[in-house]
C-alpha cells in the first residue's frame, strides 16, 4: 500500500513566526508529530510519503503515486484540510482522516468526501482501520471508548521529515491534564488522567533523532508537561544523564501549568536537562474570571510571583491570555497589558475566547442558547463565536488596543531586556561549535533590521551589551527573542485588519437585525 500522508497548511497565526523563520532560513517551527506517529503505528510494510504543505508543495507526481491519502489536522488548519480531501476525491483516491479537527467535527470531513474517519487516539483506532482496509472495506468510522496506554506508542517515523525545513523537532511525553479549565479541548480529547510514556521510550525517540543527525531545539508537545509530576521527574532524571553523555545536543521547551513555580526540584531538573523556556496558560489576571472558567490552579498563589520564580530559576516564560470571559468587567485588555508589563513576559499569546466543540464551555453556552455558530476558527484573528456578557464591540476594541500595545516594537524590546536581565543563568552549556552559514546570515539580518534600521536601534545594542556584562549566559536567547519581534510586529497588523473587518460585518448584521425588529414591531402595532 502506498500511503500519502498530507499535513494541511496553517494560516498565519501567533505561532507561525514567518518573519523569524525567514531569518533562520526555516519553513516551519515544528514538524507534524501526530502524522509521523500514525506512520509508525500503521503496518511497516506499507510505503509512506509525507508532504507537509507548510514546508513543501504537493505535486501531481505525489497524487499519482498514492493509493491511499491520510490527512490529520487541527481546527486552525480546517480550510486546507477540507480542500485537500476534495482534491484527493476528485482524483479518485481513497481518503482517511484523523486528528483533533476530525475528532471534534467528523461530519465536516464526511461532507468533504472522506471515506474513513479514524477518530480519537490512533493507538486504538488505527488497528481497526487497518483491519477494515484488509477486509476490503471502502469506508468506515473508527472510535475509541477508552484512552490508550501510551507506553505502547512506537517511536515516530522521524525519518520521513525533511529536517532542514524545521526550526525544531518535537516529541511527546504525556497526554491529558488533571485540571478542568472550562474552555479546554485537551481534557476532552485526552482526558484528565495524564498518561505518560516510559523514560526509555523518550530516550529511544531522542536516540532516533540524534542518529538521524538532528541537533538543536526540541518541543516537548505535551499540553501540560507536569500533569504527572512524579513520572516527569523520573523521566527527567534519566534525560539529564542522557543529555550529559551526549554533550547536550538538544535544548527543550514545553507547556506547563503555573504550579510549576511551586516545585523548585522540578524546575531544577528541567534546567539540568537543558530546558530553556516554558509556555504558561495564565489566561487573565482577573480572579473572578479564573474561578468562573474553573482555572482554580491559577488562583492559589499570586500569578506575578509565580512568573518571577520561573524566570529567576532560568526559564524563559511565554504565556497565553484570553479576553471575553463571562462576567468580565470593562478594562480587561488593559489589565492584561499591565500584567504582561509587570511580569516582563516578552511573548504573550493573546486571543478572544472561543468555545471549541465539545468542551464544557461549548455545552454550557449551547444550553444557554448563546453559541453564535458552529464555525470555529480557533486562532487569534477571530471574533468570539458566542454571545458574551458584555458587548462584542467593547471586547474587540480592548483586544485590538491591547494587542497593538503589547507588540509595539519598543515595548516588546523593553520587556525582553527586563525578562533576560533578571533571568537565572543556564545550568548546562552545549559545547562550542562553529556557527553555520545560515545562523551567521540570520544574525546579520537581525542586526541590520533591529540594530540599524528600526528606531529602537540604540536600545537594541545597549540592552545587548548590558546583558553581556551583567548576565552573559543569556545573550543568545535575548537575540532569538528579539528575532520573534519581526513576526509579532507584522502579525499585529494582520490581527487588526482581520478583527476590524469581522467587526464591521458583525455590527452591520446587528444593525440589520435591530431594523428588522423595529419594522416587525411597527407592523404588529
Ligand atoms: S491547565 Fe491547560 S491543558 Fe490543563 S485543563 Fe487547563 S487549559 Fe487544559
Amino acid at each position: 500500500m502506498r500511503v500519502l500522508l498530507l499535513y494541511p497548511v496553517f494560516p498565519k497565526s501567533f505561532w507561525s513566526f514567518e518573519k523569524a523563520l525567514e531569518l533562520a532560513n526555516r519553513k516551519a517551527l515544528i514538524p507534524p508529530l501526530g502524522i509521523i506517529t500514525v506512520a509508525a503505528i500503521l503496518p511497516q510494510e506499507w510505503e509512506f510519503r509525507l508532504v507537509d504543505r507548510n514546508v513543501e508543495p504537493l505535486t501531481e507526481a505525489d497524487w499519482e503515486w498514492a493509493e491511499l491519502v491520510i490527512l490529520s489536522a487541527m481546527i486552525v488548519q480546517k480550510d486546507d484540510f477540507l480542500t485537500q480531501i476534495r482534491e484527493a476525491k476528485r482524483r479518485g483516491k481513497q481518503v482517511a482522516v484523523g486528528g483533533p479537527y476530525a475528532t471534534a467535527l467528523p461530519h465536516e470531513a464526511t461532507a468533504a468526501g472522506a471515506d474513513f474517519l479514524i477518530l480519537d487516539e490512533g493507538e486504538i483506532t488505527l488497528p481497526q482501520f487497518v483491519e477494515a482496509i484488509q477486509r476490503g472495506d471502502k469506508q468506515g468510522t473508527f472510535r475509541a471508548t477508552e484512552k490508550p496506554d501510551v507506553t505502547i506508542t512506537p517511536v515516530p517515523r522521524f525519518d520521513l521529515l525533511k529536517f532542514s525545513a524545521y526550526d525544531n523537532m518535537s516529541v511527546q511525553f504525556s497526554r491529558g491534564c488533571p485540571f478542568q479549565c472550562e474552555f479546554c479541548d485537551i481534557i476532552v480529547l485526552y482526558g484528565r488522567k495524564p498518561r505518560t510514556k516510559a523514560p526509555e521510550q523518550i530516550l529511544a525517540e531522542l536516540d532516533a533523532l540524534y542518529k538521524l543527525g538532528w541537533r538543536g531545539g526540541i518541543f516537548m508537545v505535551d499540553d501540560n508537561f507536569i500533569g504527572n509530576k512524579r513520572n516527569v521527574k523520573l523521566m527527567l532524571k534519566e534525560l539529564k544523564v542522557w543529555q550529559k553523555e551526549h554533550r547536550y545536543p538538544f535544548g527543550f521547551f514545553t507547556e506547563a501549568s503555573v504550579d510549576l513555580a511551586d516545585d523548585a526540584e522540578l524546575m531544577d531538573l528541567m534546567l539540568d536537562c537543558n530546558f530553556g523556556s516554558v509556555f504558561l496558560g495564565i489566561e487573565t489576571p482577573d480572579e473572578d474570571s479564573l474561578s468562573l472558567t474553573k482555572k482554580f490552579q491559577n488562583t492559589r498563589s499570586p500569578l506575578t510571583e509565580a512568573v518571577e520564580r520561573i524566570n529567576r530559576a532560568g526559564l524563559r516564560v511565554l504565556a497565553g491570555f484570553i479576553i471575553g470571559f463571562d462576567g468580565e468587567k470593562a478594562g480587561a485588555g488593559d489589565r492584561i497589558v499591565r500584567f504582561v508589563e509587570q511580569t516582563a513576559i516578552p511573548a504573550a499569546l493573546f486571543s478572544m475566547l472561543q468555545a471549541l466543540p465539545d468542551t464544557a464551555l461549548w455545552h454550557r453556552l449551547k444550553k444557554e442558547g448563546r453559541l453564535r455558530d458552529d464555525n470555529v476558527a480557533g486562532n487569534q484573528t477571530s471574533l468570539l463565536n458566542f454571545v458574551p456578557t458584555r458587548p462584542v464591540e467593547e471586547i474587540a476594541r480592548e483586544y485590538l488596543t491591547a494587542f497593538s500595545t503589547l507588540y509595539d516594537a519598543e515595548q516588546y524590546l523593553d520587556r525582553t531586556y527586563r525578562h533576560f536581565i533578571h533571568m537565572g543563568a543556564p545550568h548546562c552549556q552545549s559545547p562550542f561549535r562553529m556557527p553555520q552559514l545560515g545562523e551567521l546570515k540570520a544574525l546579520c539580518l537581525l542586526s541590520w533590521r533591529q540594530g540599524v534600521v528600526r528606531k529602537t536601534r540604540w536600545k537594541f545594542w545597549r540592552y545587548l551589551f548590558s546583558l553581556l556584562k551583567n548576565n552573559p549566559g543569556v545573550w543568545n536567547r535575548y537575540l532569538s527573542t528579539c528575532a520573534y519581534a519581526e513576526h509579532f510586529i507584522e502579525f499585529r497588523q494582520i490581527v487588526e485588519q482581520q478583527i476590524e473587518s469581522q467587526l464591521q460585518v458583525f455590527l452591520a448584521e446587528e444593525e440589520r437585525q435591530k431594523q428588522k425588529q423595529k419594522q416587525e414591531q411597527a407592523i404588529a402595532s
